[in-house]
């Protein structure tokens, strides 16, 4: 059975004592879920990673990254490796969103060396994909979401997936308020398995979890999820709310 999955991506936001109030939050709004096959994940800043996972500790929040740098170390200022990961015990990593791929540059050939270092590492990834608007209105969604999906994770094995969770995040719906429709998020997951069932076959298609993403809040979340190919969410803007980030895990 694939594994339901509610991810906060937190972004460039909070300190350290906004990262523990939050948490704290969270864990008081779950704790009477029962959440049987559903992860929850938060992936706030870098510099509270450590404390974050103090905070959840005994919870059942776990805490992701938000990027990682492709190389074992080295001069590369600013910038984070999987080992330095590891070493603080995080062992999820958010790759390719796209705010990373838009301000910083971040390539398909980028994104796939990045996957490799990911999961030589033992971690799993989160990886992000989806078109913009106006490959959208030009209907090329699909085609574009192929593409990303061929270029950053085609080279990999089957047995990689069992690390690999996908992430559909339209850019157009990502902070503007706008959602996809629960139609709009059912078609393109159904055609990102399809993809990944006609290259790594039918059993790592259908164990993949595919999440959306893009302003999904309290009021849609329901929705969204009771779609069959829609496996949970990632959540930026609702995920810094306990309350609100509660209400999304309830609706899964
Ligand atoms: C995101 O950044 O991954 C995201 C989905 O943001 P929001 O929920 O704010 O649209």
């Amino acid at each position: 059975m694939r594994q339901k999955i509610v991810a906060g991506n937190w972004k460039m936001n909070n300190d350290k004592a906004e990262t523990k109030a939050l948490i704290k939050g969270i864990k008081k709004a779950i704790k009477k879920l029962s959440l049987k096959n559903t992860r929850v994940i938060i992936s706030p800043s870098y510099v509270n990673l450590s404390a974050a996972i103090k905070k959840a500790d005994n919870s059942k929040i776990e805490v992701a990254a938000q990027n990682m740098h492709q190389a074992k170390n080295g001069a590369y200022t600013g910038e984070i490796s999987a080992d330095m990961l590891k070493s603080i015990n995080i062992e999820t990593v958010i790759i390719g969103h796209s705010e990373r791929r838009e301000y910083f540059n971040e390539t398909d050939a980028i994104l796939a060396e990045k996957m490799d270092a990911v999961l030589s590492n033992g971690l799993e990834a989160i990886f992000c994909f989806g078109e913009k608007l106006e490959e959208r209105k030009s209907e090329n969604h699909f085609a574009v979401v192929e593409s990303q999906l061929k270029n950053a994770l085609f080279h990999l094995e089957a047995a990689n997936f069992k690390n690999i969770v996908l992430a559909y995040e339209p850019v157009w719906a990502i902070g503007t308020g706008e959602t996809a429709s629960p139609e709009q998020a059912q078609e393109m997951h159904a055609f990102v398995r399809e993809t990944i069932s006609k290259k790594f076959g039918k059993e790592v298609a259908d164990n993949v979890s595919i999440l959306y993403g893009g302003s999904v809040k309290p009021a849609n979340a329901e929705e969204i999820f009771s779609k069959p190919d829609v496996d949970g969410g990632l959540i930026g803007g609702a995920s810094l709310k306990a309350e609100d980030f509660a209400a999304i895990i309830k609706a899964i």
